[in-house]
């Protein structure tokens, strides 16, 4: 697989896609019927499958990660680009077997598949029994009962005003300290390449004072991190009902005050929109990550009008400047795309200039996938040879792992204040967290009596690729 991820990161984990997942708030209790749900694609994927587990467990259904024994499997797809499409559509011909074993078993596809096929998948996918997009959560009880009489059920209504924000998302698989919350859904960007805008529709703010409540109610619970998503948080707005404004900024710093023992992300952050307000917001509150996550999908001027990302390579790097003028000690990741229409070597070259300028800690690095009914799509020729685009994706891959490297070289010998967030995976006699700039580190508990969910000062003697390991300072 070509698109990499060299440090484990959470927003968009790759070891998660696929993940099933058990609340284990339904232990004990007698459900009706039920459910198992597999999540693919962003974290907002992933969040939006807790919102339907919160839905369906007040709907009689109790969550199963056992696919065999539950009566309705739901599978939360991903559109980005065709190969997430694929695994989906592979992993549809699995559930076919289970339904051919146990006939009463109801196949239900959510999220942006589901929206942009809509009842296309009915026709194309024969086993489906209900599609349902991602602003259509609400009525998946209507539409199990309706399906359950053997009719197909469908709802792809996009909303205006969705945002779930009454709806306490049922926390799946969680390591009990980190937790994703919700912000705003949708995006009116319309870059050229992207089907988000499609099949996630017009951009939403959550109402704040449900997002703060959400927070606080996970504070008290023993969390400790959150991270604030949506497809371009920076543009967050919200008006309360005075006629006050919230911006992106305010949220912000209004999370931030939930406990100066509350670690607060978010992502993304589409260039555009991030302002001085949201860098100085950040540098004034501690428990504020000191990380952005920037994409910049390419370093060709030419590349970036034609994708619509309305910057160009200078202006990006000037925001790159100003971040660590405000924020000197920045983390930096971002997402880039090589082969997209007409690129040339010359404009492959800028990107890896670019890349070199930026030098970021960790990137999100894809080839060109063409998706039907984009900008691109209808405008422009999917012209650059695949091998091409695959050979430009390496030769980033490759610049960037030195980056990488060199990123968490920087870290050896320095201590830093980690979050322990579990055991380590290998071992319980180590444990497992992570710094502000969001890097995994390992180390031995030895007889310091902690618990998940502390903070630990953490001096790093060396590293991998992917983790630092260190040992208890002092
Ligand atoms: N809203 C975020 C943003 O603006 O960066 C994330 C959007 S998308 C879920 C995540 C990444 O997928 C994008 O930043 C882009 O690099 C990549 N992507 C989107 N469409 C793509 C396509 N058609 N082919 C390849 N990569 C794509
Ligand atoms: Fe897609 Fe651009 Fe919106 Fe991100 S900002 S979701 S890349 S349209």
């Amino acid at each position: 697989m070509l698109m990499q991820e060299l440090v484990d990161n959470k927003v968009h984990d790759e070891t998660r896609q696929g993940e099933a997942f058990l609340p284990q708030t339904s232990a004990g209790k007698a459900f009706r019927k039920h459910f198992y749900i597999e999540s693919y694609g962003c974290a907002m994927n992933f969040a939006d499958s807790e919102v339907v587990a919160s839905i369906l467990q007040d709907n009689g259904f109790g969550a199963t990660r056992n696919a065999e024994e539950a009566d309705l499997i739901f599978i939360n797809t991903c559109s980005i680009r065709e190969k997430a499409e694929q695994t989906v559509r592979k992993r549809l011909t699995e559930f076919r077997k289970l339904k051919k074993q146990k006939p009463g078993m109801l196949v239900g596809v959510l999220g942006c598949m589901a929206e942009r096929l809509k009842s296309k998948f009915l026709e194309e996918e024969k086993l489906v029994d209900m599609v349902v997009g991602p602003d259509a959560y609400r009525t998946l009880p209507g539409l199990v009962e309706e399906a359950e009489t053997g009719q197909k059920a469908v709802n792809v209504m996009l909303s205006r005003d969705e945002t779930y924000a009454d709806i306490a998302p049922i926390r799946l698989n969680s390591n009990g300290v980190t937790s994703f919350v919700s912000i705003m859904r949708g995006c009116n960007n319309m870059c050229a390449f992207c089907v988000v805008p499609f099949t996630r529709g017009r951009e939403r703010s959550r109402d704040m004072f449900s997002i703060i409540n959400e927070c606080e109610d996970l504070f008290s619970k023993g969390y400790r991190e959150v991270t604030l998503l949506g497809q371009n948080v920076d543009s967050y707005y919200w008006v309360n009902s005075s006629g006050n404004a919230v911006t992106f900024a305010m949220l912000l710093e209004k999370v931030a005050q939930v406990s100066p023992l509350l670690r607060v992300r978010f992502s993304t952050s589409h260039p555009k929109d991030i302002t001085d307000e949201v860098l100085f917001t950040m540098a004034k509150y501690e428990n504020i990550c000191n990380y952005i996550h920037l994409p910049v999908q390419s370093g060709s001027t030419r590349i970036l009008q034609l994708m619509n990302r309305t910057y160009t390579r200078e202006w990006y790097i000037a925001k790159v400047n100003r971040i660590k003028e405000i924020l000197p000690d920045c983390g930096l990741s971002t997402d880039v795309i090589t082969g997209f229409c007409t690129e040339t070597e010359a404009d492959h070259q800028d990107t890896l200039s670019l890349f070199n300028y930026c030098r970021y800690d960790l990137a999100y690095m894809y080839f060109y996938s063409e998706r039907p009914g984009t900008l691109a799509a209808r405008r422009y020729a999917d012209d650059v040879p695949e091998n091409v685009k695959k050979r430009r994706l390496q030769e980033i891959i490759d610049m960037h792992r030195l980056h990488s490297l060199e990123s968490m070289q920087r870290d050896v010998n320095k201590t830093f204040k980690v979050l322990i967030e579990g055991n380590s995976k290998k071992s319980d006699q180590f444990w497992a967290g992570r710094t502000d700039h969001n890097k995994m580190v390992i180390f031995p508990k030895e007889n310091h009596h902690l618990n998940k969910g502390d903070y630990i000062l953490v001096k790093v003697e060396e590293c991998t690729a992917g983790t630092l390991l260190g040992k208890i300072s002092g």
